[in-house]
């Protein structure tokens, strides 16, 4: 990815068991330190802190949260006191206390002397802290300021019926247009985000810029479109999603059946009972759920069946070869009947030809999205696509 640098490759990865046992695992606790709190805080020569960078308390909740469930997973959701971000932005505005930098403290101390655990180490630091040393540059920060300096926006793809090719819906796709004019695409950054515990931050700006452009198109009288986003696992799996779906909802006074949600099928069964959790709460707050990628997670549609889903996007790769490969056709097939049989509506990923879209029409599926039926497009030429109908 450009732009960033890339950490330690000994950074942790997720899949720390708790806090405390985590003295004895090995853990990196230097990289958990600057995940947790160099992108906040400014030091100087000598350790002291010098600036508190509270551009977004959000994102700094969101971001701190991401860090706990991946350090102290039993915190993240069950500790009354720093529950999720908002209970640790909460206490920051109770105590005065930097949270940013307290629960890098507490990963540090941890670190070294194996203290009892995340909520005793949390409860009893000073409030007078001394600033953990190794402070370098990461590529969360770098995705962190991205987000300050408002270098990430969303461009809207159309789903269109392929009955009569009207366009029912937009995709929304996240873009990182970097200071030099380059732009990169979610490919090129999610991976370091969910690695480096920024997921949250970036889930929320997609979420918050979703809902200001449906609360926009309505306020416009523009013909107005339900959008899809995308949460990838490891945001899907935050404990307080739901929470900031609805917050986010209510803010933008968004009726919850113009926002649609996809996710992949690992996001599922990687983690079946979290998913089945987390899909409940959405649901009940009215919001639709859609799978992406279907097909290349090796999940069969029988396995999805116990989850209340809405709509299935059969991934392109499946798409690709469906009007010249007689075999590509009958999975398709297959897959959109049994999808119809389980009651979803079926999304076609990467419709390029007509070829591809008279196989679809004729396999009765319902909408299509690819560069044939539109790109994905900034969203006032998305407006003006629409009006010219
Ligand atoms: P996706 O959700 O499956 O999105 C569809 C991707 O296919 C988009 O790439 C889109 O530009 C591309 N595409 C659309 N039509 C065609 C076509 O006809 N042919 C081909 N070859 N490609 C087509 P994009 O925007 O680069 O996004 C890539 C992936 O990044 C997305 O796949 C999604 O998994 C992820 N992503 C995008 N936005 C977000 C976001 O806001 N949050 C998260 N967590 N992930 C995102
Ligand atoms: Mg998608
Ligand atoms: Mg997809």
């Amino acid at each position: 990815m450009r732009d960033t640098r890339r950490v330690n490759p000994q950074t942790p990865q997720p899949d720390v068991p708790d806090a405390a046992s985590a003295g004895a695992t090995g853990v990196d606790y230097q990289a958990v330190v600057r995940d947790a709190g160099e992108a906040m805080v400014t030091y100087d020569p000598a350790g002291r802190v010098t600036s508190w960078n509270a551009a977004s308390e959000s994102l700094l909740g969101y971001r701190a949260a991401d860090v706990l469930g991946r350090v102290a997973p039993h915190l993240a959701s069950t500790d009354p006191l720093p529950h999720g971000g908002r209970g640790l932005v909460d206490r920051r505005h109770r105590d005065g206390r930097d949270i940013a930098l307290l629960v890098s403290v507490a990963a540090w101390h941890d670190r070294q002397g194996g203290v009892a655990g995340w909520t005793e180490i949390l409860r009893a630091l000073p409030d007078t802290l001394p600033a953990p040393p190794g402070v370098a540059l990461t590529a969360a920060r770098s995705l962190a300021r991205a987000l300050e300096n408002a270098e990430m926006h969303l461009v809207y793809q159309p789903i269109v019926r392929l009955r009569d090719r009207q366009v029912v819906s937009a995709e929304a796709l996240l873009r990182w247009r970097d200071p030099t004019g380059g732009e990169l695409s979610p490919d090129q950054f999610i991976g370091d985000a969910e690695r480096e515990g920024m997921v949250g931050a970036l889930g929320l700006f997609v979420l918050r810029s979703a809902c200001a452009q449906l609360a926009a198109w309505r306020r416009d009288g523009q013909t107005a479109l339900p959008v899809s986003i995308n949460v990838s696992a490891r945001q899907f799996r935050l404990p307080d999603l739901s929470l900031s779906f609805a917050a986010a909802l209510r803010e933008y006074q968004i009726d919850p059946q113009w926002l649609r949600l996809e996710i992949t099928e690992s996001a599922i069964v990687d983690e079946p009972d979290i998913a089945a959790a987390r899909i409940a709460e959405l649901r009940a707050l009215g919001i639709s759920i859609a799978i992406d990628d279907f097909g290349v997670g090796y999940s069969s549609l029988s396995r999805l069946r116990q989850y209340p889903i809405d709509t299935l996007k059969i991934d392109h790769s499946f798409v690709r070869d469906i009007a010249t490969d007689h075999v590509a056709r009958e999975v398709a097939g297959a897959v959109i009947m049994l999808a119809h049989k389980l009651g979803m509506t079926v999304v076609a990923e990467g419709v390029e030809t007509e070829a591809q879209y008279d196989t679809l029409v004729a396999l009765g599926c319902d909408c299509g999205q690819g560069f044939l039926l539109g790109r994905p497009l900034p969203q006032n030429q998305l407006a003006a696509l629409l009006a010219a109908g």
